[in-house]
């Protein structure tokens, strides 16, 4: 069994963590930021040191490679991400990318010679962001945004994404370049924070992640009647913000019922003309729908109009939707899982097999190379908040699985 320094780990996460710390005690580093520029500094200088060969590609992903033996075709790739939300935690992204360098660091200082490459990365703009493209260097990485919807691509104030590519040394004309690039990656595996409670409420550390689930977003318009609050008598009223209040405790009561991990959201509402004094005319929310399996997740939402359509009648309002995503459930590699799950048993170290409720790098990973996940646990769940948190126990416990499971993937993949 072969074990990173831990003390060097918890050293590096605090020390990145004091790049965008703010006066509400978190992060915040978007990607793009000056912060982020600092960090992506640093995070490249100290990969030059372990003697990597450093590509930035046009989308101003970092790559790191440490050259095997030349046995085995294409690379191993570990990772994750260095941007964060605002006022966000010091674990979401930068532990996974921070364990790849230890891991790494651990496997030149131990004179471990692989038969595969074995790459870092660090995706840009993983977190949601201004530019409306989360996920933004692993979607684009593999293909899946156009080098088309990438020229175009603009934040709030018109500022292009690829002026902002220009500051972080990637360069939309090298995003063709990607395509080539793509062909060595072999396997993905990326550590991160499970951001939930399904690890702690059954007393474990760590998950082997099997696959990622679907996310459903809907744009959804409710249009009543707006008048005055008080000469309009209660019968008389097509009032949209309490339609909408009796459509979103329908989500809650469709999505609770189903017994699956499925989750359904209304988490923003903008409500028109929103005055104290007129009765709501207009409402617009996002519904989200998250689940495994995408035929329950059809049914969910199914259900959810049905039951939309009975208030519109009842309360005389009028219901149109915009399908703003629908990403479907992504099954992890089944190979590379079990090779994970073999090698925390050897470790002698406890774990669940889940899949993930949040969207990473990794679903987008998985159609262009073997991919998995490892989970640590989340001390109460919280994540993008200052308070998130994992002891140091559980991310050695984590590494031990990752670096194992790593040298145990070199040999068994061909
Ligand atoms: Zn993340």
């Amino acid at each position: 069994m072969v074990q990173i320094q831990l003390p060097r780990l918890v050293e590096d996460l605090q020390n990145y963590a004091a790049y965008g710390r703010d006066e509400r005690g978190g992060i915040t580093r978007p990607s793009f930021s000056p912060e982020d520029l600092e960090v992506r500094i640093r995070f490249i200088e100290e990969l030059q040191e372990l003697g990597l060969d450093i590509t930035i590609d046009g989308i101003a992903n970092i790559w790191g490679k440490l050259k095997g033996n030349g046995k085995k075709k294409g690379s191993i790739v570990i990772g994750s991400h260095l941007d964060t939300v605002p006022n966000g935690g010091k674990y979401d992204g930068a532990l996974g990318t921070l364990v790849a360098k230890e891991i790494i660091r651990t496997i030149i200082e131990k004179n471990i010679i692989l038969d595969h490459d074995l790459e870092i990365v660090s995706f840009t703009a993983e977190e949601s962001n201004d530019f409306g493209l989360s996920t933004l260097g692993s979607r684009a990485f593999v293909g899946k945004l156009s080098e088309e919807e990438l020229r175009i691509a603009a934040d709030s104030k018109g500022f292009l994404l690829s002026e902002a590519l220009q500051t972080v040394d990637g360069d939309i004309d090298r995003i063709h370049e990607m395509a080539a690039m793509r062909e060595e990656k072999k396997v993905f595996v990326e550590m991160h924070i499970e951001q939930g409670k399904r690890l702690e409420s059954n007393g474990k550390s760590v998950a082997i992640i099997n696959g990622l689930v679907g996310v459903y977003r809907s744009k959804v318009t409710v249009i009543g009647e707006a008048n005055h609050s008080g000469t309009t008598m209660m019968p008389h009223r097509s009032d949209a913000l309490t339609a909408v209040a009796e459509m979103i405790l329908a989500v809650e009561q469709i999505c609770g019922e189903d017994k699956t991990d499925l989750v359904g959201t209304v988490g923003k509402l903008d409500v028109e003309p929103n005055a104290v004094n007129i009765i709501p005319g207009k409402v617009d929310f996002v519904l989200e729908v998250r689940g495994e399996c995408q035929d329950r997740m059809d049914r969910v939402v199914d259900e959810i109009n049905s039951k939309w359509n009975e208030i519109a009648k009842r309360r005389g309002v009028q219901i149109s939707q915009l399908l703003l995503q629908q990403q479907q459930p992504t099954k992890l590699d089944e190979e590379i899982v079990s090779i994970l799950q073999k090698s925390a048993d050897q470790v002698s170290v406890p774990y669940m097999t889940l899949p993930s409720m949040a969207v990473h790098d990794a679903a987008h990973m998985s159609l262009i190379s073997k991919s998995a996940m490892i989970f640590v646990k989340s001390i109460a769940g919280k994540s993008h908040c200052p308070e998130e948190h994992s002891t140091s126990e559980d991310i050695k416990l984590a590494s031990t699985v990752m670096l194992n499971g790593i040298l145990a993937i070199d040999q068994q993949i061909d």
